[in-house]
């Protein structure tokens, strides 16, 4: 009986907290490179995302309603969104007062949220998006095609077309209905549900259901032709391809079955229940991204990275970013995977691949910064975070034998599946899997300026 009285203390000081000491979120996850980036005090654990796209007007109509939960009492919270006109906000079916600040969406609920309560934001908004320019100068989001639109969120666009928790800190469940003129295909991410066209529009419903990160949704429409199969795996593909591509696309796509299974087979299992490639025609996107589940590519890609965005399905999409700096666990991993790949298929060995590289001069731009920590959002996708990010890996696999880097490789993807990782947890881990003292070696490969000496 007295036992139970602290708790009974507890609950009361919980419950008899006024709304009015309630925090205000925070505008950003306080990652260093994306200040602004998602949003603090709430988690989404879903969204269901309707939209209507006006293809030749370029306008976006659209609704998105956030299934979340409040991790501190909360008097308001931000959204990331840009551009774009909200013309209503609701939480838990109460109109609640908004503000745009930025890529802030600052809302106030009716009613104060409490910690650990379960909240659904509805907006409604619409106008034309407009992508955003990277710090390294690419466009990012929602781009408009001459046939509709590639779009694709990393590191920031995912606020240029639904509001939300836009970092990959956080990650949800999504559904999407994506109304586009009769002729044309919207392609998201996860399996296709259906189906139905009326009065000249064609409504594609998809259902993504494993965690996704916010930049790695897609909604790319165009005038595709489609592909629909089951691999002997059970996993479900849709392609959609743009007749310009088709032609180089083809016998590309169709390895990816292959691929998968190969990847599965060092990685550990597939993570997802659908996969899929969608080749688009955008001459000036200029990058491919590992959207999940399927793939978004701005022209045929060849089989290197077929490969490469298919390896980004454990390694940045199951396994998740904590931080941008860490970016390396994404670009490296994908990078080492294709050289895997080639090392496997009559290719030239790893090993090869990194000897030609280190053949390059202290001079030579890979050297310029280390890739994890690269410095700022200006750097993330640059070389030293893809290549020599795959050489620490590769001198990772001299230092402790094959069979050792293997268990890492499906370790790493196993432990942290539908998680999060970070360049800390990744030394951790391989040091426990392999037994081996590896911090020296790989804290040079990773974190020290300049040319490492030969290993
Ligand atoms: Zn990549």
């Amino acid at each position: 009986m007295l036992a139970t009285v602290p708790f009974a203390l507890a609950a009361l000081l919980a419950t008899a907290t006024p709304a009015a000491a309630g925090t205000t979120g925070s505008a950003g996850v306080g990652d260093p490179y994306f200040p602004l980036a998602g949003n603090g005090g709430y988690h989404v654990r879903h969204y269901d995302l309707t939209l209507r796209y006006d293809i030749r007007g370029r306008h976006l109509d659209g609704r998105a309603v956030l299934s979340a939960r409040a991790t501190q009492p909360l008097t308001r919270f931000d959204l990331d969104l840009t551009g774009l006109t909200v013309t209503g906000v609701t939480v838990d079916h109460a109109r609640a007062t908004y503000r745009r600040d930025g890529q802030e969406l600052v809302v106030t609920p009716r009613h104060a949220l409490r910690t650990g309560q379960r909240f659904r934001v509805t907006v409604t908004y619409n106008g034309v998006p407009k992508p955003v320019t990277d710090p390294d100068g690419s466009p990012d989001g929602w781009i408009p095609t001459d046939d509709g639109a590639f779009v694709a969120g990393e590191p920031q666009g995912a606020m240029t077309w639904f509001p939300g928790n836009n970092h990959p800190l956080d990650k949800a469940s999504y559904d999407f209905t994506l109304t586009v003129p009769q002729g044309r295909t919207a392609v998201a991410n996860g399996v296709l549900l259906g189906t139905r066209t009326a009065r000249g529009a064609t409504t594609f419903r998809w259902h993504q259901a494993e965690p996704m990160a916010a930049y790695l949704a897609t909604a790319t429409i165009g005038a595709f032709k489609v592909r629909q199969y089951t691999t002997r795996d059970g996993i479900r593909v849709y392609d959609a391809v743009d007749p310009r591509e088709a032609g180089a696309a083809e016998p590309v796509l169709k390895r990816l079955p292959e691929v998968l299974s190969w990847e599965s087979r060092i990685f550990g299992p597939y993570p997802f229940r659908a996969a899929g490639s969608i080749v688009d025609h955008a001459p000036d996107v200029g990058y491919a991204l590992e959207t999940q589940t399927r793939p978004v590519y701005d022209s045929a890609p060849d089989v290197d990275t077929l490969v490469h965005e298919s390896a980004h399905q454990w390694f940045g999409d199951s396994v998740s970013l904590t931080s941008w700096k860490d970016i390396w666990l994404n670009e490296g991993f994908a990078t080492y995977a294709s050289w895997l790949y080639d090392e496997q298929h009559g290719g030239p060995s790893a090993q090869r691949t990194f000897d030609s590289l280190y053949a390059r001069p202290a001079s030579d731009p890979l050297w310029a910064y280390p890739p994890a920590d690269p410095g700022s959002g200006a750097r993330i996708f640059g070389t030293p975070v893809y290549a020599r990010g795959a050489m620490a890996l590769q001198v990772l696999r001299r230092a402790v034998g094959d069979r050792a880097f293997w268990r890492v490789l499906r370790g790493w993807a196993g432990e942290h599946r539908y998680g999060h990782g970070t360049t800390a947890g990744f030394v951790a881990l391989t040091e426990r899997l392999t037994g081996k003292n590896v911090d020296a070696l790989l804290h040079t490969w990773l974190y020290a300026p300049g040319k490492p000496a030969r290993p």
